[in-house]
């Protein structure tokens, strides 16, 4: 069998760097797709042109789109009998056909609802957008930020990740719904991608701090705002105690904000008590469909 052909440093390095920004690529428009800013046509169509896309594989494809998660996905694949690890370059004439039908839109749209999930930190408001993403129907905005990413997060899913300047000119035009300082970074909601998904009829939370929280109340009459509250003050101790990497004193001075910002429920319209998240996430989906 012939070898593949050895590749110089510089050459490697040069692919590693493409097969990087491919994957970014891919990441970029797949969070589109789940907040519904890009259908599956309009996908199919895209990828017919960009190789990039084309190589997503057909099941990461699935299981971006709003209101499909694992398991839907899986089901779709088995019924028009589509190898688990086929990319979209490599669907068949008729799987595509039956694929475009399945996924055509139904219209009219009617607006999707704007949830904001807010509370203390350490309450667990981050677990609960996690879940949240595997509902159908919903889309967990993305907000900006200018602190450095952790290791395992992906610009573009976890977070867009700004310098100082970017998020400057982004406030200049008007980009955010709200913004706000926390622990010397700070913390922005992209406007234009949480109105495209509303309009689409896709329901949206936006998991932000509490300072956030109270601008969308200032400027939008449609949220609906939930404070996440712990089962018991000893429960949120705990949890910040539990968290292992803190100083005594920053332990000290979490605690002593997290006081603070409790006494700001009574701003919102419904708090919730994080007992267990399954039941948080049934809590927000029942006000979203109210
Ligand atoms: P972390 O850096 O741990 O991801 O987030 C720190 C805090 O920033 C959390 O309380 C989180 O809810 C909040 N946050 C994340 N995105 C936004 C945003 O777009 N706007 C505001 N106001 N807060 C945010």
């Amino acid at each position: 069998m012939a070898l593949p052909p050895r590749l110089s440093d510089e050459e490697r390095t040069r692919a590693l760097e493409i097969a990087k920004l491919s994957r970014q690529e891919r990441a970029r428009v797949k969070e589109e797709i789940r907040r519904g800013a890009i259908s599956f046509s309009q996908f199919i169509e895209s990828a017919q042109q960009n190789p990039v896309l084309a190589k997503m594989r057909v099941v990461e494809l699935l299981e971006s789109l709003p209101g499909y998660g694992k398991i839907r996905a899986q089901a779709v694949m088995e019924k028009f009998e589509i190898s688990p690890t086929r990319r979209v370059q490599g669907l068949g004439r008729h799987q595509l056909s039956s694929l475009l039908k399945e996924f055509e839109i139904p219209t009219p749209h009617t607006r999707g609802k704007l949830l904001v999930l807010s509370g203390p930190g350490g309450v667990g408001k981050s677990t609960v957008a996690k879940a949240l993403r595997e509902v159908p129907g919903f889309w967990v905005s993305v907000s900006a930020t200018t602190r450095e990413p952790r290791f395992n997060e992906v610009h573009g899913v976890d977070y867009f990740y700004y310098s100082n300047q970017e998020f400057d000119r982004a406030i200049e035009e008007d980009q955010f719904l709200e913004w706000a300082e926390f622990a010397g970074n700070r913390y922005g909601t992209p406007r234009a991608a949480v109105e495209e998904s509303l309009s689409q009829g896709v329901n949206v939370l936006l998991e932000i701090e509490i300072a956030g929280a109270k601008q969308v109340r200032s400027h939008s009459s449609e949220a609906i705002l939930v404070f996440l509250v712990p089962p018991s003050w000893e429960e949120l101790v705990s949890r910040l105690e539990g968290r292992g990497t803190d100083s005594p004193e920053r332990r000290a001075a979490r605690l002593a904000l997290a006081q603070e910002e409790l006494a700001a429920a009574s701003l919102f319209d419904t708090v919730i008590i994080n007992t267990q998240v399954e039941e948080v996430v049934q809590a927000l989906i029942r006000l979203a469909t109210s």
